[in-house]
């Protein structure tokens, strides 16, 4: 069964052609500058690969692209449309309504807009998306598969904010918890390679956006990210925790609008409005010269980090793995170490030469006497977008 994954984003369009039930990935790509003269297609098949520029005006036009590139005599890998049974769409936010992958339907479309007023820099593009590959894929079924769908085990103790009950029983203010399908992924992976019956995990999802989940015994029990995807660590332009009352004065004594808050917040906090830079591997080579205000963020963001983990072996009573993803998580050495320092009174010891072994396999980074496994896995959302259809169709 050929499946095509996409997520739509507001101006780009990740997609995978992948083979199930065999997990054969056969071509991969993105669309990104969607609305632009000058978008960008990459498109990688079959280990080939391929970046062209061209206008490319709305997500039709970059799904109809997409769906020319897949049909292309030399570089397609499909001779027909109708060989695509499935398409899974990544929907950030599915509120309270969806703990699982779900058919799409007139109600489920319904919803998906009715929480776009929860993620309005996601749910919008995403909606978009599967609109555009109903009419370009008239006869292929059409998945969900929600961000926050993994978190739907939260109890409410921890996801209740301490407001007035009516803001969570009529208007659904309360955790919901993002980045699920990585946090699941890993969480099957660390499951499988741990061999226990029952476990505790700590799953620390760390790219441009960041979160860390607690898990026990296969599900989430408290997650960082909340109401929406900017609560809890430090992340690339995204402040993460800040005490609400911030927002009050910038606004009643410094004067900014509340735009100018979220965009502060949001655009030009976390590691950018730290350091001036986005990209952690500049940061760390700013850091590795010198540069106090670099050494400093990664010492906030680490610490954060710390924090979590100290609170959610709390929330569990215990741990047994801490699993590092995700682009930043599976490449910083810097930062994992940053990380599992001085954690000893856990029972958390890495070893340093292991650390720093390059790999893009699932690998254990502890010392064989630590208590706590550490361990690095890859994440594959697409996959687990893929596997969940699958499933769901089987
Ligand atoms: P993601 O959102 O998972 O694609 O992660 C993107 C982020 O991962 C980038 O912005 C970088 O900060 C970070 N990253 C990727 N590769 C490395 C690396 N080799 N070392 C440090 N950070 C990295």
């Amino acid at each position: 069964m050929k499946i095509l994954i996409i997520n739509s984003g507001s101006s780009s369009i990740k997609f995978q052609l992948m083979d199930m039930p065999s997990e054969r990935l056969i071509c991969s790509g993105l669309v990104e500058r969607i609305g632009y003269d000058d978008a960008i297609i990459n498109y990688k098949p079959n280990g080939d690969s391929y970046k062209q520029t061209y206008p490319i005006k709305s997500h039709k036009d970059g799904l109809n692209k997409i769906v020319e590139l897949l049909l292309d005599a030399d570089k397609g890998v499909i001779n027909n449309t109708n060989e695509i049974e499935v398409v899974g769409h990544r929907v950030v936010h599915g509120g309270n309504s969806f703990s699982n992958t779900t058919l799409i339907t007139a109600e489920v479309k319904e919803k998906i807009h009715e929480y776009a007023a929860l993620a309005p820099l996601h749910n919008p593009g995403n909606l978009e998306g599967i609109l555009v590959s109903e009419e370009i894929f008239p006869s292929a079924k059409q998945v969900a598969i929600f961000d926050t769908a993994f978190h739907q085990t939260i109890p409410e103790k921890a996801k209740k904010y301490a407001i007035p009950n009516e803001l969570y029983e009529k208007h659904g203010i309360q955790v919901y918890g993002f980045h699920g399908t990585s946090h699941q992924y890993v969480t099957e992976k660390a499951v499988a390679y741990l061999g226990m019956g029952s476990s505790k995990i700590i799953t620390i999802h760390l790219g441009n956006g960041c979160s860390m989940t607690a898990v026990k015994d296969g599900k989430s029990i408290d997650t960082s990210l909340g109401f929406t995807p900017s609560n809890g660590l430090v992340m690339g332009s995204r402040s993460g925790d800040i005490d609400h009352a911030v927002i009050f004065h910038l606004v009643n004594n410094l004067k900014y609008s509340l735009d100018e808050v979220k965009t502060l917040l949001t655009n030009k906090s976390g590691m950018l409005g730290l350091t001036g830079k986005m990209d952690l591997r500049d940061i760390e080579a700013e850091a590795e010269k010198g540069n106090k205000e670099c050494i400093l963020a990664l010492a906030i963001s680490t610490y954060r980090i710390k924090k979590y983990i100290g609170a959610y072996i709390a929330a569990m009573n215990g741990l047994d793995a801490i699993v590092f993803s995700a682009g930043i998580g599976e490449n910083s050495s810097v930062i994992r170490g940053l990380v599992c320092s001085d954690l000893e009174v856990f029972g958390i010891y890495l070893d340093a030469a292991k650390n720093e072994v390059k790999s893009s396999e699932l690998r254990e980074i502890n010392k064989s006497e630590s208590k706590v496994k550490i361990l690095v896995i890859p994440t594959n959302e697409e996959l687990e977008i893929a596997k969940q259809a699958f499933d769901l169709l089987n």
